[in-house]
Order: C-alpha cells, then sequence, then structure tokens
C-alpha cells in the first residue's frame, strides 16, 4: 500500500521520515502477533470493508492492493475474502491463495486448499472459482473465509476483508432472508472493536438511505473507527456536485474521520483491461480537471493515493489505542492457559534432557512396580500371587489324588505279568506301574506351566497398560518385551518340566519314608545296610503307594519352585534390563508419545502459552 504514497512526490520525504519512525513499528508489531499465530486467542487491527451491492467495495481493495479482483455488476462477493498484504524485501511478487475446501478432507485429513501465484493474472479466476467452491455456483453467500496472502515488496502489513455487498431485495435465487444473511455476517466483523470499518459508498446514490453507514454509525456512534468512501464520481448527475461536495466536507452526515473521494476503474476500463497504475494515473487527471473537486486534492480528501495514506496512519492510531485493551486480553489469556496447564500437569517435560530424566524415572517406577509382583510382596491391586497359588494348590490336588489309585495292584500284576512263573517278584513290572504312573502327571504339570504364564502374562499386561497408560508407543513394546521373554521362559520351564520327567523315569529314593513303610510292613527293624529280600508277603500296593508319595512330596514343590523362578522371577529381571535399556539411544519423544485428550489438550496449551508469552514480550516494548 506505501507504493501509492511513497511515489507521491509532494509526500515521499514526509511520509518516509514518518513511516520509519511512527509506523513501521506499530505495524510490524501486529505483523509479529499475527506471526506467532496469536490472532487465534485474541482479535488483531483489521479493516473490512462494507458498502451496498456494487458500490465499488471490491474496486477500492484492488487499488488499495495492486491485484485485480473478482469485481462488476450484481454480486459477486459472496464470501469474505481476506487480503492480507505482506511487505516482504528482496522477494519476487507472490501471491497465495487459501481456503477450506468443502470437498472431502485428502488422506492426511488436510482440508485446506492451497493455491500459489507467480503473477496477479490468475488470482481473480481463482477466487470466482474459490467462491462457487464455498457458496456454490448460483446467488448465495457463505460465511467461509477466503485468504489471499499477498507478499511483495510494493505492499504493506496490512489486512483488509471484503464482505458481500448488503442487498435488500433478493435476486431471483436468493433466498428470502439473504439480507439478513448478509447483514449477519457483516456484524460479525464490524463489531470488533479491533477493525476499522472501510464504508463505501457511490457518489451517484442517496448516501443518507445508505444502509453500510447505518450499520458502521451503529456500531462506532463515536465514528472512532469508522472510515467512509466516495466512489464513482464519475457517474454523477450532472448538478449533483455540490451536494456531494457538502457531504465530502463533513456537512450532511458527520464523521469524525471525515470522507475520501475516490475514483476506480470503471466497468469500461476493465474491459478494455486497463492497467491499475494507469488508472491511478487516469484517477489523478480526473480530479485535475474536474471543476468542482478540483479542490479536494488539495485538501486531501480524494483519490486513492491519499486514502492509502490515511488508512496507514487510521490503522497504526488505531493499533495504539488498541494496545492497552490487546495487553490487557493477553495478560487474561496468559492467566488462563497457566491456569488450565497446571490442570493437566504430568506429561513429559519439553527439554530433551528433562524428557529423558522423565523416561527413565517413568521405567524405573514400572521395573519396581514388576519386582514387587514377581516377590510377591503385597500390593493392593495385584494379586498374582494369590491367583498363582490357587493352581499351585490345584496341582497338589493332582498329585494327591492318584495316591491312592494302587488298591487294584493285584489287577495291575496280572495285567502286566510277563513270562515269569507263579510266585517269582518282577521288579520291572514294579517299576514300570510306577513309571506309567508318575508320567501321567506332565500332562497336568504342563497344563500348571500354561495355566500359570497366562496369568502371569494377564498381570504383566495389565501393570504395563498401567504404568504407560498415556504412551502407546512405550506400552507397545512393554508388551512385545514381556510377551517375547514370557514365551522363551515358557519353552525353558518345559524343558526342564520334561528332564524332571525324564529324572522320574529313574525309579529311585533313599528317603527314610520308604525304609519306615517297609519296617511296617514286614514289622522288623532294618537299615539300609541290611535290608530283607522283598518276598510275595510283602504289599506290593503299600510299597507303591509310598514311593509315589515321595513323588508326590518332590513334585509338589519342585514345580512351583519352576514357575516362581523361571516364568515370574527370571521373566520379571529379563524385562526390567530390557526396559532400562531402552533409554540409550531412544527416541525420548517418541518412546513418549502421548495419545490422550488431556495430551492433546495440554500440546495445544502450550502451544498457546508460547504464542501468548512471545505476544506478551512484542507488547511490552510499547506498552
Ligand atoms: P462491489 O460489489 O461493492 O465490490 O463493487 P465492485 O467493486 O465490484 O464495483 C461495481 C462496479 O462499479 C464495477 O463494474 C466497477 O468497475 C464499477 N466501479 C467501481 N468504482 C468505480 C468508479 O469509481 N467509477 C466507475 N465509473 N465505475 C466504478
Ligand atoms: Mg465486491
Amino acid at each position: 500500500m506505501y507504493i501509492f504514497y511513497l511515489h507521491s512526490q509532494l509526500m515521499e520525504g514526509e511520509i518516509h521520515h514518518h513511516l520509519d519512525e511512527n509506523i513501521r513499528p506499530y505495524i510490524d508489531l501486529i505483523d509479529n502477533l499475527r506471526s506467532v499465530g496469536v490472532q487465534k486467542d485474541v482479535s488483531l487491527p483489521t479493516i473490512v470493508v462494507i458498502g451496498d451491492q456494487s458500490s465499488g467495495k471490491s474496486s477500492v481493495l484492488e487499488a488499495l492492493s495492486g491485484v485485480a479482483l473478482p469485481r462488476g455488476s450484481g454480486i459477486i462477493t459472496r464470501c469474505p475474502l481476506e487480503l492480507r498484504l505482506r511487505k516482504v524485501t528482496g522477494v519476487e511478487w507472490k501471491a497465495v491463495l487459501t481456503y477450506r475446501s468443502k470437498s472431502k478432507a485428502d488422506k492426511k485429513g488436510n482440508d485446506v486448499k492451497k493455491f500459489e501465484f507467480k503473477n496477479s493474472s490468475n488470482v481473480e479466476k481463482h477466487i470466482t472459482d474459490a467462491q462457487n467452491e464455498l457458496a456454490g455456483k448460483g446467488v448465495e453467500i457463505c460465511d467461509d473465509l477466503i485468504t489471499l496472502e499477498v507478499m511483495s515488496n510494493d505492499v504493506c502489513d496490512l489486512t483488509l476483508i471484503d464482505l458481500p455487498g448488503i442487498v435488500r431485495v433478493p435476486v431471483a435465487g436468493q433466498p428470502e432472508d439473504i439480507g439478513d444473511q448478509i447483514k449477519r455476517l457483516i456484524m460479525k466483523y464490524v463489531q470488533k472493536h479491533e477493525t476499522i470499518n472501510l464504508v463505501v459508498v457511490p457518489c451517484n446514490v442517496d448516501i443518507a438511505t445508505t444502509e453500510a453507514l447505518k450499520i458502521a454509525q451503529n456500531v462506532d456512534p463515536e465514528g472512532i473507527r469508522t472510515v467512509a468512501i466516495l466512489t464513482k464520481p464519475d457517474l454523477i448527475d450532472k448538478g449533483t456536485e455540490k451536494g456531494i461536495l457538502k457531504v465530502v466536507n463533513n456537512k450532511v452526515i458527520h464523521l469524525r474521520k471525515g470522507y475520501t473521494m475516490v475514483k476506480c476503474r470503471g466497468q469500461q476500463q476493465i474491459d478494455e483491461r486497463i492497467p491499475l497504475e494507469e488508472a491511478l494515473e487516469e484517477e489523478k487527471e480526473f480530479f485535475q480537471n474536474h471543476d468542482i473537486f478540483r479542490c479536494l486534492l488539495s485538501e486531501n480528501k480524494a483519490t486513492i493515493k491519499c486514502l492509502a495514506g490515511k488508512l496507514t496512519n487510521d490503522l497504526v492510531n488505531h493499533i495504539k489505542n488498541s494496545l492497552p485493551r490487546l495487553d490487557e486480553q493477553v495478560k487474561k489469556l496468559l492467566w488462563n492457559v497457566k491456569n488450565e496447564l497446571t490442570e493437566c500437569e504430568g506429561g513429559p517435560p519439553q527439554d530433551p534432557k528433562g524428557a529423558k530424566e522423565f523416561l527413565i524415572k517413568t521405567i524405573k517406577k514400572f521395573n519396581s512396580n514388576v519386582t514387587s509382583i514377581s516377590s510377591g510382596e503385597l500390593m493392593l491391586e495385584e494379586n498374582l500371587f494369590a491367583e498363582l497359588r490357587g493352581e499351585f494348590r490345584k496341582w497338589n490336588y493332582t498329585l494327591n489324588q492318584k495316591k491312592s489309585r494302587f488298591n487294584n495292584v493285584k489287577e495291575l500284576m496280572k495285567k502286566n505279568r510277563g513270562r515269569e512263573l507263579h510266585g517269582f517278584f518282577n521288579y520291572k513290572l514294579f517299576e514300570t506301574i510306577l513309571q506309567n504312573h508318575v508320567a501321567q502327571l506332565k500332562e497336568p504339570a504342563i497344563d500348571l506351566l500354561h495355566k500359570t504364564n497366562g496369568i502371569i502374562n494377564k498381570h504383566l499386561t495389565d501393570m504395563v497398560s498401567r504404568c504407560f497408560r498415556n504412551y502407546p508407543v512405550l506400552q507397545n513394546i512393554a508388551k512385545d518385551k514381556a510377551e517375547n521373554i514370557q514365551s522363551s521362559q515358557q519353552y525353558k520351564t518345559e524343558e526342564r518340566i520334561s528332564e524332571q520327567f525324564d529324572m522320574e523315569n529313574v525309579i529311585f529314593t533313599q528317603d527314610p519314608l520308604f525304609l519306615k513303610t517297609l519296617n511296617e510292613i514286614t514289622n522288623e527293624r532294618y537299615s539300609e545296610e541290611e535290608l530283607p529280600l522283598i518276598d510275595k508277603k510283602c504289599k506290593y500296593s503299600q510299597m507303591l503307594e509310598t514311593y509315589y508319595e515321595i513323588v508326590a512330596q518332590r513334585l509338589t514343590d519342585q514345580l512351583p519352585l519352576m514357575v516362581t523362578n523361571f516364568m515370574l522371577k527370571q521373566t520379571a529381571e529379563m524385562l526390567s534390563i530390557e526396559m532400562l535399556s531402552l533409554v540409550d539411544g531412544a527416541n525420548v519423544s517418541e518412546l513418549l508419545f502421548e495419545d490422550t485428550e488431556v495430551s492433546r489438550r495440554r500440546t495445544e496449551l502450550r502451544a498457546r502459552l508460547g504464542r501468548l508469552t512471545d505476544a506478551q514480550e512484542a507488547l511490552n516494548k510499547f506498552i
């Protein structure tokens, strides 16, 4: 926008000075605030253009921005168009058009459509396309914002919003309440204290009846943030000039900031593709050659250049006036954000060192919980040992159940008798009966292993879920590790159980119980050194039972010890070590990735805190 008055020989020196010392810092401030994204939290000073349909709003905007916009008769602007002018030194002219698409979002959930332009010739068509997509191809309007960001050396940082024109009578195809719809949309913008309302009124209508002016007066009775523009001075009826001059001189409807008259490109000039710069020249000539309006030039009440200068001043003054309020809002929001953040604290710190310490602490806590349940320490929520003991008892019960199964020994002997004659005792037979009997225990033993494995897995998984509740990545890793360790430990234990049963296949004992039983049966007192030869008087069933008793005694503890040692103690130790080794060379932030409502809120609040803190810092230099 500066281009217009920087080129003006009359004001150049003065404006330059003015610009550097009084204007630039304020525009930069708002620019900075916008670049830290604080407009998401507070409204920043903006200029909004309002006026009746075809009053020349878009024409004024394009003259100010140097970008051709869709204009003409009828309802042309159907969505709010945000024109962000950014002064960027040392780059080629560039513009970016963005809006939220009505069609489905892409795979990444992104619904923002973005078009980049290297020159301004195609912009107009794309804006029309965007409007058609958002508001439909007809004549309806919509609230969705289309943003055109123009980056150039020749514009200043200024945001202007073009709004649909006010209509009173719906045209064919428009809903009955189109007038109300548009008014509602306009009100949304003009009532904000941060907005400068640029009211566009054509010279060739009765300005007293202008709706836009009424709206502006309504939301800003003192006229602090209302700027009026009179357009189309070339189209007035001969003879009405004097009346219009009265308006411009603030004698009809008084406005604190007064009026500026501008002449933009008419339809014919557009059709003839008269460039914007040329149109500016023509405007100057128009006023210079106008008998009545000529005086407005020296009074600084006419031309786009003059308007641009006023607008910049107005905006800067407006920014100055808005600062205390802005500061207050930012302070209040900061206070709120800090309060809200304390409510959802407890997440990992953001700095790498703190995050790593947090990770170590989290894993150590998990490890100490794992150690606790594996060593059977009493934990209120955890009852792993109680469940395991249940399985151990069942194992004991199975062993006991098989004790009294030898009373049919005669049957067994008959069935298993080999080549030997009656009356001869076959030790092999004794052994075989025992071997078979004990071998039957292998299946329940493996069953015990599987059941206890399931119980331990359930408790470990619960523990993982609880300790790493907010960290799905950590959770999955821990669950995988636990499962892998468990399955290799189960394999190992199964081998040990098999070995145990291989050993049980060797019938052997030096348990004194056996001798005791023998003495009871024979009514003698033998010692280990002088054992009797067992004759058929002996009650084999009792001998078998006694031996089995010894085996059962061995196994009733042996299996639970194996399970406790291999499945629980070793698993817990291995898991702890593996979890702790995660810390070395880990991608800490990935491991601590959070996936909860709270964490999303915390992330958003932290971002907000950052924005507001930056804003506060920027504001502090001005307040
Ligand atoms: P909007 O609906 O308020 O945005 O109005 P536009 O900017 O689209 O302008 C409506 C019509 O008036 C267009 O054909 C413009 O070319 C024309 N127009 C705007 N300003 C002037 C002007 O100062 N002089 C002349 N002759 N025509 C103008
Ligand atoms: Mg328009």
